[in-house]
């Protein structure tokens, strides 16, 4: 079964207290794909300029992404330059030239229309409505968002859960959505406004899965002595879950999405290792596979 990911394509500018990038691969649909690659086959909606570099076509390629979706139209690829300060868990938005986004419409090719996992990774809420509104019957819909939309649009977004089966978000967005500051209360609040599951990211302290049966599971982040670039770990994280739950057939269970988490959270520690998507680049499913059984290790008790 594959996943259907639409979300950002664009070029980021990194700048990290000890280093400074131009014009990496980044975008949220970038990141997902990768990451849901390595767990199932992926199609990609997205967009991008005459300006996007060939090398980043056939890195995606290579990994067996499915880019009859991808749009390349005239114009500038999206742009975002962003800046870490301190241990990394401070970031501010540099710039932001939506470019050929700016008149973006997914259209979903007619092969994609009976997608069976659809991740909804980050992008304008009415985008991802555009989508949902061209796919058949999916199986399992996950969505991601940021604060910028929450601020924005936050009607579109709302109006969006009652959509989807799963809303993936940080702890910060969390409490914007809702107004509560406790994260379990937080999350109950999401869960009375449509999905059925709801994973809050906590940065380096893990992530918080609950459902509306009332499961709740904790899943730590895979610690980490050092740490290069953060850019991308929501979106590697969104992938690599909605991949999982692509490679598992029939229903999808509350343990499912505890195997979902789990892979999200670990092919984000790959992520932040590098720059951009570079070491997912390298990555391979042995090296998965390895960090998988530490992670078990690390969580294992009597
Ligand atoms: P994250 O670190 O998970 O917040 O994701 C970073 C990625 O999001 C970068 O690669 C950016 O290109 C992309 N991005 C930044 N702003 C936006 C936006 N407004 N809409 C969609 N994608 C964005």
């Amino acid at each position: 079964m594959s996943v259907l990911i639409v979300g950002s394509v664009g070029l980021d500018d990194i700048t990290t207290p000890s280093d400074s990038r131009a014009d990496l691969l980044g975008g949220s649909a970038s990141y997902a794909a990768v990451a849901a690659s390595f767990f199932a086959p992926v199609r990609m909606v997205g967009v991008v300029g005459e300006d996007f570099p060939q090398a980043h076509i056939d890195f995606l390629k290579a990994r067996g992404i499915d880019l009859e979706g991808l749009q390349i139209v005239k114009g500038k690829t999206f742009h975002w330059a962003g800046e870490y300060f301190g241990d990394m868990n401070t970031r501010e938005t540099r710039s932001i030239e939506l470019n050929v986004f700016e008149s973006f419409r997914p259209t979903l090719p007619e092969s994609y229309r009976d997608a069976d996992i659809v991740l909804l990774a980050n992008i304008a809420p009415d985008l991802q409505h555009l989508v949902l509104d061209q796919v058949q019957e999916p199986r399992f819909v996950v969505a991601d968002t940021m604060d910028l939309w929450i601020a924005t649009t936050r009607e579109r977004l709302v109006a969006l859960l009652a959509r989807v089966d799963m809303l993936i978000l940080n702890d910060g967005e969390a409490r914007q959505l809702t107004g509560e500051t406790n994260l379990v209360v937080a999350g109950r609040r999401i869960l009375d406004m449509g999905p059925r599951f709801v994973a809050v990211k906590k940065g380096e302290h893990g992530c918080l899965l609950m459902s509306r049966e009332g499961d709740f599971f904790a899943a730590p982040a895979f610690p980490l002595a050092s740490l290069a670039d953060p850019t991308g770990a929501g979106d590697t994280f969104a992938g690599a879950a909605a991949g999982a739950l692509a490679a598992k057939k029939g229903e999808i269970t509350f343990d499912d999405l505890r195997r979902a988490v789990v892979r999200g959270s670990v092919l984000a520690s790959f992520n932040v290792e590098a720059f951009s998507l570079e070491r997912l680049k390298s990555l391979d499913d042995r090296q998965i596979a390895e960090r998988l059984e530490a992670f078990r290790r690390l969580v294992a008790f009597d």
